[in-house]
């Protein structure tokens, strides 16, 4: 799933290439794919598009009074589309904007496409009024952006949320923007273990998840941003994420994995849980 960095860098080159583009309509291809009902879409017409910008892993494609919040979910893509083809394979939802002329004089009438793969159907768009959708669904939960959050703010929400810290990085009420590889990677450059208990981390633990934050989004944007599109998972450098097996970069030891339905989490036992195994299995009482 694309997280703050991919999202980010996607914001800007959406702003780039389609800020100034008037809208004439968006359209949605199934009944899931716009999420509410006031304001309606429409409200948003004739107006031009003053940037795309982002909270968490959310694009906010911002027209004045009216915002179109989406949300891309495991598959989901925010798509140049030229074709506009009556039917695109795994449509979503269409933004098409008013024909403009480009620097050289040629017509471009380029939309954007919501496209997702799959079939699971959970990517979606919130149409919401752009003084209220801070404390309005779906942004309304969501914590402090992962890339900005204090010490002393994260330390407070250790203390009143007793859990593992893996799980609380990906909690977007806790803190918004990490997913599955930031967290792995967050964790390991804090030298941290994926299952350490948030409250028994204390301040001094906040202080080093947040450096580790600041560092790995840092590293996140910097790769993301030489890229034209926005890169799959398999594509982001990362230290320990879905390299199980492989040597540790910081001191060779065998990245470790430990396997949920959904996910893995990854850890090097030298670097974060003093060389002990963790084992494979949910259930175990040997995970602290
Ligand atoms: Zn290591």
């Amino acid at each position: 799933m694309p997280e703050m960095p991919e999202i980010q860098a996607h914001a800007e080159r959406l702003t780039t290439e389609f800020g100034g583009r008037v809208l004439a309509k968006f359209t949605p291809f199934n009944f899931t794919a716009l999420k509410t009902a006031l304001p309606p879409p429409d409200s948003a017409y004739g107006e031009s598009l003053r940037g795309v910008g982002r909270r968490g892993k959310y694009l906010l494609l911002d027209f004045g009074e009216t915002t179109f919040v989406v949300h891309l979910m495991q598959g989901g893509r925010l798509l140049v589309d030229a074709k506009q083809s009556v039917k695109p394979r795994g449509g979503q939802a269409r933004f098409t904007f008013e024909a403009s002329e480009r620097d050289d004089g040629s017509l471009n009438t380029d939309a954007l496409l919501l496209t997702e793969q799959g079939s699971e159907r959970r990517a979606g768009v919130w149409c919401v009024t752009s003084a209220t959708m801070a404390t309005s669904a779906p942004l309304d939960k969501l914590g402090p952006e992962a890339a900005t959050i204090t010490p002393a703010e994260l330390a407070a929400l250790f203390e009143a949320n007793s859990m593992r810290v893996h799980g609380f990085l990906r909690d977007q009420r806790m803190v918004a923007g990490v997913g599955r590889r930031l967290a792995n990677e967050v964790c390991h450059t804090a030298k941290i273990s994926p299952f350490a208990n948030t409250r028994k981390l204390g301040a001094p633990g906040a202080q080093k998840i947040v450096d580790a934050l600041q560092q790995c989004i840092a590293e996140g944007l910097e790769y993301e941003r030489t890229r034209g599109d926005m890169s799959a998972s398999k594509d982001r450098p990362s230290a320990v994420h879905a390299q199980t097996g492989e040597p540790c970069p910081v001191c060779g030891d065998t990245i470790r994995a430990v396997s949920y339905s959904g996910y893995t989490v990854n850890y090097c036992a030298t670097c974060q849980t003093d060389g002990k195994i963790l084992a494979d299995n949910t259930t175990s009482k040997f995970l602290k």
